[in-house]
């Protein structure tokens, strides 16, 4: 053993300590991971080794071999992992295991405390990095020699407790790392031979270094993405896909495409069963590996693909590449720009074809990575195919689930139509219930219904679907509908007004616009409702109530544009108004009956600040009605 001559204390981080304690305390069921976490270290040490090399940099013992070495002692319980990698210097190792270096693991800290969740059901997602090896370990100690020439071998050893110890070794050892893993009292299986392959086998099969098990190799390594896919079994697609995200399900879509001219890659890409966004805090974890002549460049790089394709997870390889080409220039090499939109039209063509070959499987797409893919409405270069894969939910579907293309809704424009109407809401039963849908129904027109804040930044921004604009339901003009014929001409319950009455009305309009004088922008008579009483509209073709409450939001000082108020003189109340207004045009009720209809009307559109008012104006008048219902009934 060592002689520790310059022995030194140190006490764990904060952020440390807490991990601990969660590791140690909360988890029971998925402790193998550790070793998929450590053999996944010292892979990426061998990457960056490998890095180093390609870059031509001078390597201590550059003659040993790239690979993984697993020993263990079923009766002293010890577990010893050996990689040939990159090693780590003294002041390496402090900052690299003294801290939590990975933000994923930080999150997971996080979503943990935050959450409640338990740590056992979400432990497999994330990558918690070194310290999950103190689920098993009662003391690890880490030996470790950096690829630099001249750098002292270091020892590290802990019990995971709150400090650890860092010392000179003085022992004869070659470049990279150890790592001896002294088992707990109940953790014994894991320095068991079939336990150990099983582990290994499942969760660290595709690691591109030889795992040697007692001196026996038991992953496969190879590079299944430069193999002819003829070659390769669904299982094998599966597995990697598995190993490359921590997945437990089998992935929904596989696209594995080689591509020699103009320039040679090969992508082999995933599309998962499920959204990661329910881990919405692992946000910026995504990207694609990207290799060169199958040595490991970067991993998650973020130019492959737009943001809104992050869904998609898997390798890229070129060989088309130079092998010391660094990450920071990569964005500017144009052999690697034309790699990142073949890759990316690659997706898209595949979504397009995935529709035309199974709308259901398209659709059960669009329910779990829609809302990712909304995000593309910049990405102009393919706005087409990503029009065509948009997916909303209409006035035409039989319910909330049904879900159609913009092709489907063009294909059922009435005669004489020339734009694209849509409504905002929360729900499908509020929107049934809006009253500016009512002439859209009379005319039988189909209607968007966007439930998500971000569908009008599309609509806004992708601006028109042929040569169809996009318009608000809510602020159409509805003169612009005139010619657009009823589906049924609906017989009203109401006669005409009469000429002297038609006067009234408007002098009720007036007296309705004095009332809430400030707070409209006017009163008007509307064409547009069939049933409903009232309705507020916008000025102009603008923006919806809802991207004006979304503005707000981000910035308190703009304030609400005032609204057209409209009345439905086919409308039993306001028949009955004008009835009370030619009798007496001060009428108190008068201005109850305005208050409240305009108020209900803000309600409905989700733009009324304050609802105290209006319940108290509805109680009283309840109250009011129920004299007048003891009257009725003959109650006393
Ligand atoms: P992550 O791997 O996500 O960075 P870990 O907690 O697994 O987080 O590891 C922390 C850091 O410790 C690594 O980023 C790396 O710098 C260093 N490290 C861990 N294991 C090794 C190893 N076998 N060889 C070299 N460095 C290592
Ligand atoms: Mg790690």
């Amino acid at each position: 053993m060592s002689e520790h001559t310059t022995a030194k204390k140190y006490e764990f981080k904060a952020e440390v300590k807490k991990l601990l304690d969660i590791l140690v305390h909360s988890l029971y069921t998925s402790r193998e991971i550790f070793l998929r976490e450590l053999i996944s270290n010292a892979s990426d040490a061998l990457d960056k080794l490998r890095f180093e090399s390609t870059r031509g940099a001078v390597i201590e013992d550059n003659d040993i071999k790239l690979e993984i070495k697993i020993e263990f002692d079923e009766k002293e319980k010890l577990l010893t992992i050996i990689d040939t990698g990159i090693g780590m210097t003294r002041d390496e190792l402090i900052a690299n295991i003294g801290t939590i270096a990975k933000s994923g693991t930080e999150e997971f800290v996080k979503m943990i405390e935050q959450t409640k969740s338990d740590a056992n059901n979400i432990i497999g997602k994330f990558g918690v990095g070194f310290y999950s090896v103190f689920m098993v370990a009662k003391e690890v100690t880490i030996k470790t020699k950096s690829f630099q020439k001249d750098e002292p071998a270091i020892e590290w050893k802990s019990d995971g407790l709150g400090d650890y110890e860092i010392s000179e070794f003085e022992g004869k050892i070659t470049r990279g790392t150890t790592i001896e893993i002294h088992l707990k009292e109940d953790a014994g299986e894991f320095a068991e031979k079939w336990r150990l392959e099983n582990i290994i086998k499942k969760h660290s099969n595709f690691i591109s270094y030889p795992i040697l098990l007692a001196n026996e190799k038991i992953n496969t390594v190879s590079a299944i993405w430069r193999e002819p896919k003829s070659s390769i079994k669904d299982e094998q697609y599966n597995e990697f896909y598995k190993s490359l995200t921590y997945d437990n399900d089998d992935p929904m879509d596989v696209i594995h495409k080689s591509v020699d001219a103009p320039i040679q890659f090969n992508a082999l890409l995933f599309i998962p069963k499920k959204s990661n966004e329910l881990y919405f805090y692992d946000r910026e974890n995504y990207g694609l590996d990207l290799y060169v002549r199958r040595v490991l460049i970067q991993h998650k790089n973020k130019d492959l693909l737009p943001e809104y394709l992050s869904f998609v997870k898997g390798v890229v390889d070129s060989e088309d590449l130079p092998l010391n080409i660094s990450r920071e220039t990569l964005q500017e090499n144009v052999v690697f720009s034309k790699i990142a939109s073949s890759v990316t039209s690659t997706v898209l063509a595949y979504l397009i074809e995935k529709v035309k070959n199974n709308q259901d499987n398209y659709i059960k797409f669009w329910k779990e990575h829609g809302k990712i893919f909304k995000l593309g409405y910049g990405d102009y270069a393919n706005q087409e195919k990503y029009i065509e894969l948009l997916r909303f939910n209409s006035s035409v579907c039989k319910d909330k689930e049904e879900l159609i293309s913009l092709t489907d809704y063009s294909s059922r424009m009435k005669e004489g139509q020339k734009d694209i109407y849509y409504i905002t809401g929360a729900n499908r039963e509020s929107l049934l219930l809006d009253p500016h849908m009512e002439i859209f129904k009379n005319k039988g027109m189909e209607v968007l219904y966007l439930y998500d804040p971000i569908d009008e930044f599309v609509i806004s921004s992708i601006r028109k679907y042929k040569d169809f604009e996009f318009k608000s339901a809510e602020t159409v003009d509805s003169k612009k509908l005139d010619e657009i014929k009823n589906i049924e001409e609906k017989k009203s319950d109401f006669q005409d007004l009469s000429t002297d009455d038609e006067k009234h009305f408007f002098s009720l309009l007036a007296k309705m616009k004095s009332i809430l004088s400030g707070r409209v922008e006017d009163v008007v008579k509307s064409t547009r409702l069939i049933d409903s009483a009232a309705c507020v509209v916008s000025k102009d073709e603008g923006l919806s109530a809802t991207m004006q409450k979304i503005m707000r939001m981000s910035n308190k000082d703009i304030s609400l544009q005032k609204k057209i108020f409209e009345v439905n003189q086919n409308n039993k109340l306001i028949r009955n108004l004008i009835k009370v207004f030619k009798v007496d045009s001060n009428d108190d009720f008068i201005r109850t009956a305005t208050e409240q209809l305009f108020e209900s009307a803000l309600l409905q559109e989700g733009s009324l600040d304050d609802p105290h008012n209006l319940v108290q104006r509805i109680n009283q008048t309840l109250a009011s009605s129920s004299d007048w219902y003891l009257t009725v009934k003959k109650i006393d």
